[in-house]
């Protein structure tokens, strides 16, 4: 199973990614995680990132793109992977459909967490990560809204729209549910 996840910052997409993983037996590739590992480890990619990461931005496409690419030539993703955070822009998600059709598969669907925008900023101040001050909270909302809102369209015929606001176990349930009826067990 090949699948995106779609949502703004804060929806609980990792969590739900992380979940969702272990569900179906499918490596969990955060762009967002793989990006915060180089960061710790001071790789060359992790110093070109962490301004980026630090303001709230998108880190340059092709930097990103690439660090995707080859994290999809691992083996563990023969079955499927779940994307987290990527695509994050048509130019990402136009690089993903190229990179995947030059290996002959296609995505299965893009899962859409819905949620409010309040309730995001609520959630997002509660966790207290180092990119999560308010002020670069906001610049993530106002970058989602921008560059990565405009995926639903993208995606449309797609898309399987998850209300993002319950508990994390009933969000796991829904997610399950709509995948198995969507999708099936592919
Ligand atoms: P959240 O979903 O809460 O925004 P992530 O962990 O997905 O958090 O992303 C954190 C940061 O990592 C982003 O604000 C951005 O700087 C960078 N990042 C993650 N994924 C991408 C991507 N696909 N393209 C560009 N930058 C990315």
């Amino acid at each position: 199973m090949r699948l995106v996840l779609l949502g703004p910052p804060g929806a609980g997409k990792g969590t739900q990614a992380q979940l969702l993983s272990e569900n179906i037996g499918v490596p969990h590739i955060s762009t967002g995680d793989l990006f915060r590992t180089h960061i710790a480890q001071n790789t060359p990619l992790g110093k070109a990132a962490s301004r980026f990461l630090d303001a709230g931005e998108l880190v340059p496409s092709t930097l990103t793109i690439d660090m995707v690419r080859e994290r999809l030539t691992v083996p563990d993703t023969q079955n499927g992977f779940l994307l987290d955070g990527f695509p994050r822009s048509i130019a990402q998600a136009e690089a993903l459909a190229h990179t995947l059709g030059d290996r002959g598969i296609k995505l299965n669907a893009v899962l859409s967490f819905v949620i409010d925008e309040d309730v995001v900023v609520e959630r997002m101040l509660a966790r207290g990560r180092a990119d999560d001050s308010e002020m670069i909270i906001r610049n993530r909302l106002k970058v989602y809204a921008e560059e990565t809102a405009p995926l639903l369209d993208y995606y449309a015929d797609q898309i399987i729209a998850i209300d993002a606001a319950g508990e994390v176990d009933e969000v796991n349930r829904l997610t399950q549910m709509k995948l198995h009826n969507n999708v099936g067990t592919r």
